[in-house]
């Protein structure tokens, strides 16, 4: 019998309460029940993005944050870095080419982090950078980024320091006050459980400032309009309703557990499956894996592609496969929300047994050993 479950880094599965709240009839954005929920989501969501500041929403995926962060911040003939060491770091480069601001990229090869030094360096070379955009999770390697470390350069100067943390937020750690982080990007499908179509954005003071200045086009990704309308638990534009009351349970949860547990928790799953990788002899792809996510490099004679199809249309587990230049050749499996240690036996049992029908020859149950070993704490 064919059981579906998702190993995916976004969308992920989405707790069971979620799915009922989703089920429930429809509700007017402007009833005083949805102005509560709003206002609820959005002082909940401070806990998850670790800060004081104001939450703001948009009905997109998070490529809209995204892009929202480039409208809103910069300003006609204003340099940026940008890291990029993966799809979603180009994604970056991307859309500031798409608003015509200069980019001063640092390619980072793929798997890889950025080294922080080369960072401080281009910085001390264009002193006239507005902002570092970065990634915490680069989810097309597994490599997370040493957020911190970039926070330290950028905060003693007038630069803004902007994360991406679409994938991660949740999942590996992210202290946008503690470390002085300008701007937290993320949405709705990962470590939020929560189905695809909202994103988020916050932003300090330094932030707004720039928010003040910034003389790029933007409309339906105005910042400014999201947060003044979400302060009264309204929206500008009807938002998706049935989304909120899904993210409002997700976000009961991770304050039920709170963010810390919910990081730590992340941190052992992803400890299990690296180690479970380890016993059977496959190499990690990223050289520092984020919590989010683990990559694994396959074999050259293992076709990626045709293995994610088996494991997916024979079996309904859904790993994902590699992006770009990285297709058929990593492996990449989440454990990401609505995830324990129960799932990722399954997930790496799983993985174990395709890889045996399709004739490479592993060591059956070491990688379930191995995570076994971290789950009851020996390792
Ligand atoms: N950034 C990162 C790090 C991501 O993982 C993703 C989605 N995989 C995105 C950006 C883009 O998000 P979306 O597909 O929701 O627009």
């Amino acid at each position: 019998m064919k059981k579906d479950l998702l190993f995916t880094p976004g969308p992920t599965p989405i707790p069971p309460e979620a799915l009922l709240a989703m089920a429930q009839p429809i509700d007017y954005h402007r009833s005083s029940a949805t102005v509560a929920l709003i206002k609820d989501v959005l002082e909940k969501l401070k806990h998850v993005f670790q800060t004081e500041n104001d939450v703001l929403f948009l009905t997109s995926s998070g490529t809209g944050a995204m892009e929202g962060a480039v409208a809103n911040l910069l300003s006609r003939n204003d340099k940026a870095i940008v890291i990029r060491s993966g799809k979603f770091g180009e994604r970056w480069g991307e859309i500031c080419n798409a608003y015509g601001i200069e980019v001063i990229p640092i390619d980072v090869s793929w798997g890889n982090s950025v080294d922080p030094q080369t960072v401080e360096g281009l910085l001390t070379e264009h002193a006239d950078v507005r902002t570092v955009f970065a990634t915490l999770c680069e989810t097309s390697t597994g490599a997370l980024h040493d957020i911190e470390a970039l926070a330290n350069l950028t905060r003693i100067r007038p630069t803004l320091l902007v994360v991406d943390a679409v994938s991660a937020l949740g999942a590996d750690d992210l202290q946008m006050d503690t470390w002085g982080v300008d701007v937290v990007v993320s949405c709705s499908q990962k470590g939020l459980m929560t189905p695809p179509g909202l994103a988020f954005a916050a932003l300090n003071q330094r932030a707004w400032d720039a928010v003040e200045r910034s003389n790029l086009p933007k409309y339906y990704l105005d910042y400014r309009k999201a947060y003044e309308s979400g302060l009264e638990g309204s929206v500008p534009y009807t938002p998706a309703v049935t989304l909120l009351t899904a993210l409002q349970c997700a976000l009961n949860r991770i304050r039920k557990e709170g963010i810390r547990n919910t990081i730590a928790r992340h941190k052992r799953l992803a400890l299990a499956t690296r180690s479970a990788m380890k016993a059977l002899g496959l190499p990690l792809f990223a050289a520092s894996p984020a919590n989010t996510l683990t990559s694994i490099r396959l074999p050259e004679e293992i076709d990626g592609k045709a293995f994610i199809n088996l494991m997916r249309d024979t079996y309904g587990i859904t790993y994902a496969g590699g992006q770009s230049q990285l297709s058929g050749k990593i492996v990449r499996i989440a454990h990401l929300g609505w995830v324990n240690e129960n799932d990722v036996i399954v997930a790496i049992s799983a993985f174990e047994r395709g890889l045996v029908e399709i004739g490479y020859d592993i060591p059956l149950g070491a990688g379930i050993a191995a995570a076994q070993e971290v789950f009851n704490g020996n390792l």
